[in-house]
């Protein structure tokens, strides 16, 4: 058997999302809607089903989805993508790291990685035998140091995965961060790994900066981006990757492997959706700032220190001063007996190196939130 599996617990999101079910809890845990997404992109996902063609796409996306892809990150990014050698559509974001990551990665190189880490990122980097060299971001603020990337970057170091904006600390790095990063992947010739999913779920009137757009990074950055966060759609799994051809040409290769294809009435749903007029994105970001600012407030009222939401679904709460335990502990107790379901984020810190930060998912009804706080009150 792989160590890198038989070694591995599940991970967290279903953990927590299966117990939820058992319990009947309120799932604040796993990030996912409770509404059914966009209609109109449902409508034509339905409609291609029916009508459309339902054989095997191209290995590389549907033409229509790729050159859609280009397009939007073009309106919205300024970023100039070939639709033809520079996107790829994989099954969800997922796949796309995980064909970047092994096809970029060649045993023995060292991979910088930043904890808070999604969890898929470490299994990969060790399947692909990359050494990882993880980089610790500090509650509240997650900023990158200067002297951490000294620490961590050196002449053998030839990836960097970046999740920006991040999740589960809901921050987004500064440009001036992003600058830094650039600096030392110019220097030590290092290609970037860039998860952004959440580019477009940002609040208050952020804009997101695609790591890809900073000087000397259009040749080196692998963006990736998911269909499942720009459309609250997260079980279509559609994701994107794109790169310059010369990178490309490798996660393609991994890509043909790992999933080949991605179902292609889903991929003319998504080509459509990410033609669709700016006032979507605004009113997504607008509904979710309201349900951000609903479970802040209402945690605030109930007397829990909460760290501000730049971005995501998530809100993180830093329960220290409450006496009830390490996140593991707290949010075993909350979904056993309150009946909430949340996420500790020590399970992104691979030493487990923070134990006081809860997430908390608000892209919840305004019931669902207001009894999931009700619970909670109850708890703290
Ligand atoms: N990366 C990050 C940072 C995520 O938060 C998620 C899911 N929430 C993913 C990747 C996975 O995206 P997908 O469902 O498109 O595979
Ligand atoms: N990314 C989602 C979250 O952070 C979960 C995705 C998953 O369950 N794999 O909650």
């Amino acid at each position: 058997m792989n160590p890198v599996f038989s070694s591995l617990p599940t991970t967290v999101f279903e953990v927590m999302s299966s117990l939820s079910r058992e319990l009947g809890a309120i799932n604040l845990g796993q990030g996912f809607p409770d509404e059914a997404g966009p209609a109109d992109i449902r409508a034509k996902a339905a409609e291609a089903t029916l009508h459309g063609y339902n054989q095997y796409p191209s290995m590389m996306g549907i033409p229509a989805l790729r050159e859609a892809v280009a397009g939007h990150y073009a309106r919205h990014q300024g970023l100039d993508l070939d639709p033809v050698t520079e996107v790829i559509v994989t099954s969800g974001a997922t796949e796309a790291l995980a064909a970047s990551l092994l096809g970029l990665i060649e045993p023995g190189d060292e991979v910088v990685l930043f904890a808070p880490l999604y969890d898929a990122y470490l299994p990969l980097v060790r399947l692909a035998g990359g050494i990882p060299r993880i980089v610790r971001l500090r509650p509240p603020a997650f900023r990158l140091a200067e002297a951490d990337l000294a620490d961590a970057f050196n002449a053998r170091t030839r990836v960097v995965v970046l999740n920006n904006p991040l999740n589960p600390s809901a921050t987004m790095l500064p440009e001036e961060d992003l600058a830094l990063l650039a600096r030392y992947c110019e220097r030590f010739d290092v290609t970037a790994v860039c998860d952004e999913v959440w580019e477009h779920v940002v609040f208050d009137g952020a804009r997101h900066v695609p790591l890809m757009a900073l000087p000397g990074m259009r040749g080196r950055t692998v963006k990736i981006g998911s269909a499942g966060k720009i459309f609250s759609l997260t079980g279509w799994k559609v994701g994107f990757v794109m790169a310059d051809a010369r990178l490309m040409r490798v996660i393609a290769k991994a890509h043909q492997f790992l999933c080949f294809t991605t179902p292609p009435n889903l991929q003319e749903a998504v080509a459509y959706g990410l033609a669709k007029e700016d006032a979507y994105f605004t009113g997504m970001r607008a509904g979710y700032a309201r349900s951000r600012d609903r479970l802040s407030e209402g945690l605030r009222a109930i007397g829990l220190d909460v760290l501000p939401s730049q971005a995501t679904w998530f809100v993180n709460v830093d329960i220290a001063r409450l006496g009830l335990g390490e996140d593991a502990a707290f949010c075993d107790r909350l979904i056993r007996e309150h009946g909430v379901a949340a996420i500790p984020v020590s399970a992104f810190y691979p030493d487990a190196a923070v134990r006081s930060l809860v997430r908390l998912c608000f892209c919840k009804s305004d019931a669902t939130l207001d009894a999931g706080l009700e619970r909670i009150a109850a708890f703290v």
